[in-house]
């Protein structure tokens, strides 16, 4: 089969298509025949080799796929050979034509799905609900501001505060980021590239300020966010990529909280019970993955320069 392999960590080019020997099951394993895979920024920094984890070179990249399942190991008790599924994480790798999962990093795929949509689901969605719900706190009728609507997570985080009652404020850099989360449900959309863009935020909530904030860039926004909270506000830092400087006492003064969330750090049962959430929002259509690009398995090197550069608007996936 074919894979992308990196066997020295660097720049995007680090990724080359390689043949590399068929897979088989065993044990827990399920074995992937990979239709769509998901693209994510994390992938880019693993590949640079600058993530706090790195896994041992060579290495084939990617958490997120959907495909078929084309065998099983002996110990699997659920999963069979034929299923449409998504994944997040694997064991093997995701950027490739198959992929060897363990039989609880697989979910199976509803048929109104599409691939390319079920590549998009392994680490956005589940990052969007595990910031609202298990970090935040989110609840119905509160109001919140995604700081970065326009990419994978923050589409997500809008569906998901939109389809549970939450009124979501988000932020784009591009006119047609800001016209796609308006159609998502956005009751506004401020431009993160103007100045002074968030103090429309004051007459949005009546002078009360923002109940929750899903911040993707917290080391240019978090100084700002603070100043727009109201009384008892949450941040979850979702993204983030350097350092800042803020005033502590704008959060004394809310009781605010500051709030961190990797992921990785959720239990095999939070990611069940999220994944159960998402199935059910799937099925009735209040979630519904936006597809930015679908490029070719051999671009992996475009789409790693592509998901880095801004304009989001949706999530980009690799076909086959
Ligand atoms: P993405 O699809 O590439 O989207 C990036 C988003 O950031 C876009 O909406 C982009 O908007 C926005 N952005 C750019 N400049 C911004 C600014 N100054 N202020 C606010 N937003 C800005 O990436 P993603 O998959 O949604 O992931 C978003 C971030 O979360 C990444 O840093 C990723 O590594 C991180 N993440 C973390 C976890 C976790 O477990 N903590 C999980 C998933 C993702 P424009 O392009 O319109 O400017």
């Amino acid at each position: 089969m074919k894979a992308i392999r990196v066997h020295q960590f660097g720049e995007p080019d680090a990724m080359q298509l390689e043949d590399v020997a068929d897979l088989k099951p065993s044990g827990n394993q399920v074995l992937i025949d990979i239709k769509a895979i998901g693209v994510n920024p994390v992938d880019t920094y693993i590949r640079a080799g600058i993530y706090p984890v790195v896994p041992q070179l060579p290495y084939t990249p990617g958490l997120d796929a959907a495909g078929v399942i084309l065998a099983v190991g002996p110990a699997v008790k659920h999963r069979k050979v034929g299923e449409r599924v998504y994944c997040f994480g694997s064991e093997t790798g995701c950027y490739a034509e198959q992929a060897l999962c363990k039989e609880a990093q697989v979910y199976l795929l509803l048929d109104n799905v599409s691939f390319a949509a079920g590549a998009a689901l392994g680490v956005p969605y589940p990052t969007a609900w595990f910031a609202l719900f298990y970090r935040a706190h989110a609840m119905p009728g509160e109001t919140l501001l995604i700081h970065g609507a326009s990419g994978a997570v923050g589409l997500a985080a809008l569906q998901i505060a939109k389809s549970n009652g939450i009124r979501a404020i988000g932020t784009a850099g591009t006119e047609a980021g800001l016209d796609l989360i308006r159609q998502q449900g956005a009751i506004a959309a401020l431009d993160h590239t103007q100045i002074d863009y968030l103090s429309a935020i004051d007459e949005l909530t009546c002078g009360q300020g923002v109940d929750v904030i899903l911040e993707m860039l917290a080391n240019v926004n978090l100084e700002k966010d603070l100043n727009v909270l109201a009384k008892f506000g949450r941040v979850v830092v979702i993204g983030n990529r350097g350092t800042i400087e803020i005033d502590p006492r704008a959060a004394m003064g809310r009781n605010a909280s500051i709030l961190g969330m990797s992921l990785f750090n959720a239990t095999e049962e939070q990611l069940y019970s999220i994944h159960s959430a998402l199935r059910a929002g799937l099925e009735n259509g209040s979630l519904h993955p936006v597809i930015n690009a679908e490029l070719a398995l051999a671009e992996a090197v475009q789409a790693h320069i592509k998901v880095m550069e801004t304009g989001a608007k949706g999530k980009i996936v690799l076909v086959r």
